[in-house]
């Protein structure tokens, strides 16, 4: 089960270059989801999305979610831990409204992605009874 979903990171990373642009409302959903659960630093959700099979430099990620805030989607504050130093982001109630609305439109996709597999693989089956039952 590791080891699967460890060569589908890799194999999903290979290509995460070619098509970034596809991906990029993909992580920006993932973002707003954590940011919805709590309070997440940069970093964090760099190494979080890499789990996933997203590599993205800070020089993407920090920008990414500067225009989510800007957007009021997300804000945030400076956390001090002794010598360390960083920026919590946390989604807004726009944030949060913003990303429901986003669950339920990848919810739909996800469905008719999947489901269209079940489909296809009931309407063979349909089509194989009616050809037996047509022999007959
Ligand atoms: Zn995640």
């Amino acid at each position: 089960m590791r080891a699967h979903h460890f060569n589908m990171s890799l194999e999903m990373r290979t290509e995460n270059t070619n098509y970034q642009d596809l991906y990029s409302g993909l992580i920006r959903i993932h973002i707003l989801h954590h940011a919805c659960r709590g309070e997440v630093f940069g970093l964090w959700m760099i190494e979080e999305l890499e789990r996933h099979g997203y590599r993205l430099s800070p020089g993407t990620m920090y920008p990414l979610v500067h225009s989510l805030e800007k957007r009021s989607l997300l804000s945030s504050k400076e956390k001090r831990e002794g010598r360390r130093y960083g920026r919590l982001y946390r989604a807004t109630p726009a944030g949060r409204r913003a990303f429901m609305i986003a669950k339920e439109k990848v919810s739909q996709l996800f469905n008719e992605l999947f489901e269209g597999k079940r489909h296809s693989a009931h309407e063979r089956l349909l089509r194989t009874v009616e050809r037996t039952l047509a022999r007959d």
